[in-house]
């Protein structure tokens, strides 16, 4: 019952309750009180004069109050001018009074007006208190616990997530497995005085299994799990979210050991920066944060794991040594590692023996593992959509290009001149792709339109993933991206808007060669360029003066100029190739990379 005494809500809404329930009494009571009082024309009350019958007299301006002997009835009338009432009233032997207590006794008016008030007030009060008290750790909390945190308590059991669902971040499960072996076993590291860290951060772009990670460390230790997104603290009124900090962590200890885990903490921990006008309660929400933090003795058992896409905007005080002190990356997985998180999410479903995951896992480079899963169920899908029971191959590549490019657009009207340019097009990527030395291969092209607004497209397929990439190949990928244009020109002598995602993707690697990369001989190895946000998009924000700005982009546009006139020279010199490749790809309209080499190679040799 301590909370009850040191009221944890604000007082405010206690106030107020007082203050409406005085005030629906002051409206009630004279009510009450009227209730009592019958209304009568004059000439009763002067016949009761006459009877001698009337007790006490209370006479006013406008109407006359008066009671009859043996009742406890008041009543009322109009005043008249009667100049001779007093001396009948006082023949009649009446009382006169100055005023006649309405109600029926003193004390019930004194009970009614502020006895009960109080009572009501301090019943309420309790229920409230009852309400958030049991509340506590229960699972569905209710809406009336204002600055009550949501936390959802996650009781340990056997079907929990484990590390082996989560596939391939293996050396965020390595730093995890301590956390996990230390709520095993605290005694083995306080005995060498050792400490756990009170918070690790997990850094890393979307769908990269974060949450998972959270979820399966607490499933590997067996202990409760508390979930909390860093928006739910951001409430409306100013000091909820620190109650709810408050509230989150006193759950927490008493449930002891336990993982609290808080996504996207970004929401709560963004750098504080002292400007007026910013967000007071997201400040105070994170001050209770870290007094929160600091509060706690290491070594209590309640570890704390924070989710961010957005490490750079937090506070540094959330980071510093003592709060999350350990930062673990939680990166795009690599080949392998989509390998196998397609490997275990293919388990929930029924696949085909043939499905080569590697190719697959090939296919979708840059992919997140919650975008894997989803290709996952979208070949499901499809699988069920063509009446079969078992997932094929065929499958999971329609549903990568789903996620890649969007569904097949199955009405697009396109004309025979379009599609005409648009086999040329894409043939065009891939030509120039294919005649420059170490381009990723081809693995499939098609102009079959799709609903992100693609009306073709070229998939190259790189054997292996690249971690660098040398200036040579970043030339060559902007030599292939203006292909398509190139084989229009070439072809038909003019261009069309088809180009406008290969331009954006040419402009982007042109101008990070010149501002992030140091790949020209001007500007040596200065950073014109910083990003800001490199798990989401990988915004950039220029950091040069607007002299060097023109100058960039001056350079950019030779870099992107020269590599589309190689592209036009490649096109020119192959454009039988061309001609018989596009012709192919207009009759089939999807061919895959061995028909294209095929085409290409049969040329060569003849
Ligand atoms: P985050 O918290 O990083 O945004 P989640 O942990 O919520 O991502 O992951 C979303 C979904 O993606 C998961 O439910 C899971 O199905 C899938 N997923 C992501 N990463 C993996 C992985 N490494 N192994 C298996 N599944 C994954
Ligand atoms: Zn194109």
């Amino acid at each position: 019952m301590k909370e009850v005494k040191s009221p944890k809500k604000p007082l405010i809404y206690y106030y107020l309750i007082v203050l409406l329930v005085i005030l629906v009494f002051n409206m009630v009571s004279p009510l009450i009180a009227n209730a009592r009082v019958k209304e009568v024309d004059y000439g009763t009350f002067m016949r009761m004069i006459e009877e001698k019958n009337i007790d006490e007299v209370e006479v006013g301006d406008s109407q006359i109050v008066f009671t009859v002997k043996d009742s406890k009835q008041i009543y009322k009338t109009g005043a008249m001018t009667d100049p001779n009432l007093s001396e009948r009233l006082y023949a009649a032997g009446a009382t006169f009074s100055k005023e006649i207590e309405r109600s029926t006794s003193p004390l019930l008016s004194f009970f009614l007006t502020f006895v009960l008030p109080i009572l009501i007030f301090i019943a309420l009060g309790q229920y409230m208190a009852k309400k958030m008290m049991s509340q506590e750790g229960g699972p569905n909390a209710m809406a009336f616990g204002m600055g009550k945190s949501n936390a959802k308590v996650y009781v340990p059991s056997t079907d929990g997530i484990r590390f082996s669902d989560v596939a391939g971040e293996d050396e965020a499960k390595e730093s995890l497995a301590e956390i996990v072996d230390y709520l095993h076993n605290p005694k083995k590291y306080s005995d060498v005085g050792a400490s756990m860290p009170k918070g690790v951060l997990l850094v890393g772009p979307p769908g990269t299994g974060k949450t998972m990670l959270a979820k399966a460390v607490a499933g590997e230790a067996g202990v409760p799990f508390f979930s909390m997104s860093g928006s739910e603290f951001v409430e409306m009124f100013v000091g909820m979210g620190a109650s709810k900090v408050r509230d989150l962590f006193r759950q927490a200890k008493e449930k002891a050991p336990c993982i609290v885990f808080i996504d996207e903490i970004d929401a709560i921990g963004k750098k504080r920066d002292g400007q007026l006008g910013g967000n007071d309660e997201r400040e105070q929400t994170l001050n209770q944060l870290l007094t929160e933090m600091d509060g706690f003795e290491g070594n209590n058992g309640v570890i704390i794991l924070a989710a961010t896409n957005r490490p750079e905007s937090l506070d540094p005080a959330l980071t510093r040594p003592g709060r999350f002190d350990r930062r673990v990356p939680v990166e795009l997985p690599d080949l392998a590692g989509r390998e196998a998180i397609l490997r275990v999410h293919a388990k929930k479903i029924k696949t085909a023996d043939n499905v080569d995951f590697h190719t697959i896992a090939r296919m979708a480079a840059g992919t997140s593992g919650a975008e894997l899963a989803n290709i996952i169920n979208e070949a499901a899908l499809r699988a069920v959509r063509s009446g079969r029971t078992v997932v094929e191959e065929a499958d999971l590549e329609e549903s990568i290009e789903v996620v890649i490019a969007g569904y097949q657009k199955k009405n697009a009207i396109m004309t025979d001149a379009e599609k005409r340019v648009v086999s040329y097009h894409e043939i065009g990527h891939a030509l120039v792709a294919a005649m420059q030395s170490g381009s990723a291969p081809v693995q499939k092209i098609t102009i079959i339109p799709r609903t992100s607004g693609a009306l073709g497209y070229t998939m190259q397929v790189e054997e292996n993933d690249k971690v660098l990439l040398t200036k040579e190949e970043l030339e060559n990928k902007i030599a292939t991206l203006t292909g398509g244009r190139a084989a229009e020109e070439v072809v038909f002598g003019q261009v069309t808007t088809g180009a406008s995602n290969d331009i954006e993707q040419a402009t982007r690697l042109a101008r990070a060669m010149v501002t992030r990369y140091g790949m020209t001989d001007e500007f040596d190895m200065v950073a014109m360029e910083t990003v800001t946000n490199q798990y989401l998009g990988g915004d950039t924000s220029l950091s040069c003066s607007a002299d060097t700005q023109k100058e960039i982009d001056r350079k950019v546009v030779a870099t992107v100029k020269e590599q589309h006139e190689k592209a036009r020279r490649i096109l020119t010199e192959n454009r039988g190739k061309l001609d018989e490749l596009a012709n192919y790809l207009y009759e089939k309209e999807t061919i895959t990379g061995s028909e294209f080499m095929k085409i290409l190679k049969g040329e060569e040799t003849v």
